[in-house]
C-alpha cells in the first residue's frame, strides 16, 4: 500500500467542499453520474474506432444502495483508469480543477452552481470515498481511498471486470442519499434522458404466460432502468410523428393538457444546440406557466432556471433545450452578458417567430383556431421583444365581438372607411368584458362601429404597444364616451330644448348626483340613445389602471365618469319637463340617472336594494 498527500496549495479545501452551495448538495449524484456516463461513451468510441478489441459486453451503469453498511455506489463498465491514471486524474487533475472552483466561486452568490466541482463534489455527502477501478487496458486493478483530508491511500485491488466503482461512505449529516426514494427523486431529476442506461434495483414485471385457460401471470423481476437513452429532442425531426411529440411531452410534465404545437430545435453551428420547445395552453395566465423549460448539457439535467438564456416571454414555453455551448458554472449577470448566449437566445426568438409565421401563412384555419391560447404569449413577446414584434406584427390577431379574427393590417382597412377620426386616426373601439359592455356595444354597433374584445390579462398594456408602434391608431374603450364621440367626427346635432330649458335639466339632475368623481353634461345625442349615460374617460382610466399595476396610489383616485344627459331623448326632453311637482320631477331624474349606474354596474349594495324597493312601488 502506498500512502501520499494530496498537493494542498492553499488551505485544506475539504472543509470548504463541504459546505459548498449546501443547497446544491444533491448535484454530486448527477456529476458522479456523468463522470461514469463519460467513462463508458469514451470506450464506446474506442470500440467503434478499434482501437479496444475486448467485448463491450453489459455497459449499463448501477447505482447500489447499501443502507447498513451506509455506502451509497455508483459502479460503470467504462475506460477505468490505471494505478498512474488514478494518481494523475484524481489526485491531480480532478482535484486542482475543484480547488480552482472553489477558489473562484467562494464568494459568489448566485452561481449557476452547476457543473464543475466534478468528482470531489463526492465529500459533500461522504467521510470516506473509494474507488475500485480497472483499465480496459491490461493492468491490475487499484483502489484510492480518501477520508475528506488531504490523505490518500492507493493500493492494487484483485477487481476482475473493467470499469470504475464510486463507493461513496455517506456522512452523518447526510443519511438523506441512504434513502431509496430520495435517490430515486435525483435520478429522475437529473438523469432522465443521460445516454447511457442506468440501473437502480429491480421492479418485477408481470408477464402472461401460455394460452387460453391455462394463461397464468407470472412475476418476473427485471432491471430497474431509470433513463430515456434516446429522447426525442435528440431524434431526427423527420422520424418523428405527432403522437412522438405529444408522448414525449407527456413524459416531461406527465398530467398536462396537450401542448398546442412544438418547435424541433436543431443547430450546430456557430453553437451546438438540440431540443423541442413545445407551446402549452395557457388559459389566459402569464404567471403560473413559468420555468418549465428545462436545460440540458449532452443530456445531462442542468436546471429548469433559464431565464439568463431565453428571452423572458419564451419562458412560458415547454419543454427541453440542451446546448454543451452554454457556459454553466458562472453567474446569472455573467451569462447575460455572454456572445454565445446571446444569439442562442436571438436564435431561439427567430425560431419562435418562424414557426408561428409557418401556421399563420400555410395553415390559418389552424392558426386561427389555436389563437386564442396563443395570444397571451405572442402579445407578450411583442411587448418585449423588438425583435419579435417586428415578424409578429405580421400575423397577430385581433378578435371582434362576433368572434371574428384579423390581423391588424386586415383590420385597419376593415373599419378605416367608418371609423377614422377628425385627426385621421384610425378608431380601433374595444371592450374587455362583453357582458357588462353590452348597452355600449350595442349602440357602438348601431352607429356602423366594430368593436374588439381585449380580455387577456395583458391586453392593457397591449393597447398601448399598439398605438405606440402603428402611429395612426388609437384605441377607445365602447364606455369611455358617448356613442357620437367614441368616433370623434364634426357633425354637430342640433338639441330640441332651448337653452333656458337645459339650464332646467341641468338643475334638476344635479340635485340628484352625488358628488365625488362625477361632473354632469348635457349633449344633443340621437333620440335613440339612452337618456343617461354614464361614461369612463378612456385617459383617467389608463391611469388608474397603470397606478394599480404598478401598486402606487397616491391617495386613492376616485373613480371618475361624465353623467351625460341625451336632451333630445323622449323622456328628458317631454316627459321629466312636463312634469308638474318638484317631487315628481326629482323622482324621475333619479330613477333615470340609477338605470344608467345599473347599466355600467355602479349600483350596488344599499343603493340597489332601495332603487329595486322604488322600482317596485312605482309599479304598484
Ligand atoms: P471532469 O469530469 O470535469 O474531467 P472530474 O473531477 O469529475 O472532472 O474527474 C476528473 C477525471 O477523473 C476525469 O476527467 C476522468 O479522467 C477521471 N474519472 C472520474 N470518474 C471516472 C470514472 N467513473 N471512470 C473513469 N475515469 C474517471
Amino acid at each position: 500500500m502506498q500512502k501520499g498527500n494530496i498537493s494542498v496549495q492553499t488551505e485544506n479545501i475539504f472543509p470548504i467542499i463541504k459546505k459548498f452551495l449546501y443547497s446544491d448538495q444533491e448535484i454530486f449524484l448527477r456529476e458522479l453520474i456523468s463522470n461514469a456516463v463519460d467513462a463508458t461513451s469514451k470506450l464506446k468510441t474506442l470500440s467503434s474506432r478499434g482501437d479496444y478489441k475486448g467485448e463491450l459486453g453489459d455497459t449499463k451503469i448501477e447505482v447500489i444502495l447499501d443502507k447498513e453498511q451506509k455506502t451509497l455506489t455508483i459502479k460503470d463498465k467504462g475506460i477505468g483508469m490505471t494505478e498512474s491514471e488514478v494518481e494523475k486524474y484524481l489526485n491531480q487533475v480532478a482535484f486542482s480543477s475543484a480547488e480552482d472552483f472553489i477558489k473562484k466561486y467562494k464568494d459568489e452568490a448566485s452561481i449557476i452552481g452547476h457543473f464543475g466541482l466534478g468528482f470531489y463534489s463526492a465529500f459533500m455527502v461522504a467521510e470516506k470515498v473509494e474507488v475500485r477501478t480497472k483499465s480496459y487496458k491490461k493492468s491490475a486493478g487499484v483502489t484510492w481511498i480518501c477520508s475528506g483530508d488531504p490523505e490518500y491511500t492507493i493500493e492494487k485491488n484483485d477487481k476482475k471486470d473493467r470499469g470504475t466503482e464510486i463507493i461513496l461512505h455517506v456522512s452523518d449529516d447526510a443519511v438523506e442519499y441512504l434513502e431509496q426514494g430520495r435517490i430515486n427523486e435525483l435520478l429522475t431529476k437529473y438523469c432522465k434522458f443521460l445516454p447511457v442506461e442506468i440501473k437502480f434495483g429491480t421492479k418485477t414485471e408481470t408477464v402472461y404466460e401460455g394460452e387460453g385457460d391455462d394463461k397464468e401471470a407470472k412475476e418476473h423481476e427485471i432491471d430497474n432502468i431509470i433513463n430515456n437513452t434516446m429522447p426525442a429532442w435528440k431524434k431526427s425531426p423527420r422520424s418523428l410523428k405527432d403522437d412522438d411529440y405529444k408522448a414525449f411531452y407527456n413524459e416531461l410534465y406527465p398530467f398536462s393538457q396537450p401542448p398546442l404545437f412544438w418547435i424541433h430545435l436543431n443547430i450546430d453551428f456557430p453553437f451546438n444546440l438540440t431540443g423541442i420547445l413545445y407551446f402549452p395552453k395557457l388559459n389566459n395566465s402569464v404567471e403560473v406557466q413559468k420555468n418549465k423549460i428545462q436545460l440540458y448539457s449532452n443530456q445531462v439535467f442542468v436546471t429548469d432556471d433559464v431565464k439568463a438564456i431565453v428571452p423572458e416571454f419564451l419562458t412560458l414555453l415547454h419543454g427541453v433545450i440542451d446546448s454543451p455551448d452554454i457556459p454553466l458554472n458562472v453567474s446569472r449577470s455573467y451569462l447575460q452578458s455572454d456572445q454565445n448566449v446571446k444569439k442562442i437566445s436571438s436564435y431561439i426568438t427567430k425560431k419562435v417567430a418562424e414557426k408561428l409565421n409557418n401556421l399563420f401563412k400555410k395553415k390559418r384555419d389552424e392558426f386561427e383556431e389555436k389563437w386564442q391560447d396563443l395570444s397571451v404569449f405572442v402579445k407578450y413577446g411583442m411587448l418585449s421583444e423588438e425583435k419579435f414584434h417586428d415578424k409578429a406584427v405580421k400575423f397577430a390577431m385581433l378578435k371582434n365581438v362576433e368572434g371574428k379574427l384579423a390581423t391588424i393590417e386586415e383590420y385597419k382597412e376593415k373599419i378605416k372607411a367608418t371609423q377614422t377620426d377628425k385627426h385621421g386616426k384610425i378608431v380601433m373601439l374595444y371592450t374587455n368584458n362583453v357582458n357588462e359592455h353590452y348597452s355600449f356595444i350595442e349602440s357602438a354597433k348601431n352607429k356602423g362601429y366594430d368593436v374588439l374584445e381585449m380580455d387577456t390579462v395583458i391586453d392593457n398594456h397591449f393597447v398601448q404597444h399598439l398605438e405606440h408602434k402603428l402611429g395612426d391608431v388609437t384605441f377607445v374603450r365602447v364606455d369611455s364616451d358617448t356613442p357620437d364621440n367614441l368616433v370623434q367626427k364634426d357633425e354637430v346635432v342640433e338639441s330640441v330644448l332651448n337653452e333656458k330649458e337645459e339650464t332646467k335639466v341641468k338643475e334638476i339632475f344635479e340635485a340628484q348626483m352625488p358628488a365625488a368623481g362625477a361632473s354632469i353634461m348635457l349633449k344633443p345625442l340621437s333620440p335613440d340613445d339612452q337618456p343617461v349615460i354614464i361614461t369612463r374617460p378612456e385617459f383617467m382610466r389608463r391611469m388608474k389602471e397603470m397606478q394599480a399595476l404598478q401598486g402606487m396610489s397616491f391617495g386613492d383616485m376616485p373613480d371618475s365618469y361624465n353623467v351625460v344627459i341625451n336632451t333630445n331623448h323622449e323622456l328628458v326632453a317631454n316627459k321629466l319637463l312636463k312634469m308638474k311637482s318638484k317631487e315628481k320631477k326629482d323622482d324621475f331624474a333619479k330613477y333615470l340617472y340609477e338605470l344608467a349606474m345599473l347599466n355600467q354596474g355602479m349600483l350596488k349594495g344599499a343603493d340597489l336594494t332601495a332603487f329595486i324597493n322604488r322600482s317596485i312601488n312605482f309599479l304598484k
